[in-house]
């Protein structure tokens, strides 16, 4: 579940997606709210599957925030309005079938390691970047969650102490630097400054830049745009580089909207700038690679760790 999207599927590691529903998350609901939309989406995708309630093992669900997965406790996710809720609970009151929570980019860094690119590999970084910039880690097949379940927070890595104000209250923070947000923000600094782009022609006037209006763009070879993409893209790699010599993964993955807008374009140039910034015998271990599995990851996340927690096959 997202701020503006429910996305939910019947899966298991056979058939793989069975059925899939999208709905838009219930605008500024309270919590209560929230677990019944959540619990109409269950109820209908079982329905619509031709499935009953016995056959469900699980309901994973990924949420985007800190959170407990052992206790089933929501610390923080702000985009929801989750404040210390206990939405495992909840929710099974409701659906009568056990409920297991992981961070979002945790579970799609699971359904990377197990369905997708990252099968087979030991240690993995997984980094997807949108409108903010989430990171996720996978040491010796399982994931890293800290010591107080924060792990993975790349965005908030700080690498500019003279930079912008972050949403999380420190300054220069990677995604100030690097996300679509910030692409887009100096991106419209440059049209401020009279420079010629295509942009506002492509995304329509005074209507937000989004990942593919940033795609087109680029393909026009906009010079504006191209730029601030480039620029956004040795940040990554420089950065993941730098993690990738502290971490000595075989394995980074890249993924998120803006990635799969612009897909070979960002890929090929992080890559560059991830190269060049690697210690010799830490990269001879490591591969840069794109996902392919999209916002299928989650989804895919859901079984193992149904199979992580109830110690079942799905
Ligand atoms: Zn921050």
């Amino acid at each position: 579940m997202g701020g503006t999207k429910i996305l939910a599927a019947v899966i298991n590691s056979k058939e793989g997606i069975i059925a899939r529903v999208k709905k838009p998350t219930p605008a500024g609901a309270k919590p209560g709210a929230l677990i019944k939309a959540l619990a109409e989406v269950v109820n209908q995708i079982i329905t619509e599957a031709g499935l009953k309630l016995k056959n469900i093992k699980a309901v994973s669900l990924g949420i985007p925030g800190s959170l407990n997965p052992f206790t089933g406790r929501v610390g923080l996710a702000p985009n929801l309005g989750l404040k210390n809720f206990f939405i495992k609970d909840q929710l099974e009151k409701l659906v009568n079938i056990p409920v297991l929570i992981e961070n979002d980019v945790n579970l799609g860094a699971l359904g990377i390691k197990e369905f997708g690119v990252g099968k087979n590999k030991k240690n993995m970084l997984v980094v997807f970047v949108g409108t903010g910039i989430g990171g996720a880690l996978i040491f010796d097949g399982k994931i890293y969650r800290g010591s107080s379940f924060t792990a993975g927070e790349i965005g908030h890595i700080v690498i500019d102490k003279n930079g912008l104000k972050c949403g999380c209250g420190n300054y220069g923070c990677f995604e100030t630097v690097a996300s679509r947000l910030a692409i887009v923000r100096n991106i419209k600094l440059d049209i401020k400054a009279k420079k010629k782009t295509i942009i506002t022609k492509i995304s329509g006037k005074n209507k937000p830049i989004k990942s593919k209006a940033i795609a087109a763009a680029v393909k026009a070879n906009d010079k504006v745009v191209v730029k601030r993409v480039s620029d956004a893209c040795e940040v990554i790699g420089t950065t993941l580089a730098s993690l990738t010599n502290l971490l000595n993964v075989d394995e980074v993955v890249l993924g998120g909207g803006l990635i799969e807008a612009l897909g070979n374009f960002m890929t090929l140039k992080i890559r560059t700038a991830f190269n060049q910034n690697l210690l010799a015998e830490t990269a001879k271990a490591v591969k840069l690679v794109q996902s392919k599995l999209g916002d299928d990851a989650a989804l895919y996340g859901g079984i193992v760790l149904a199979e992580e927690f109830l110690g079942l096959k799905v």
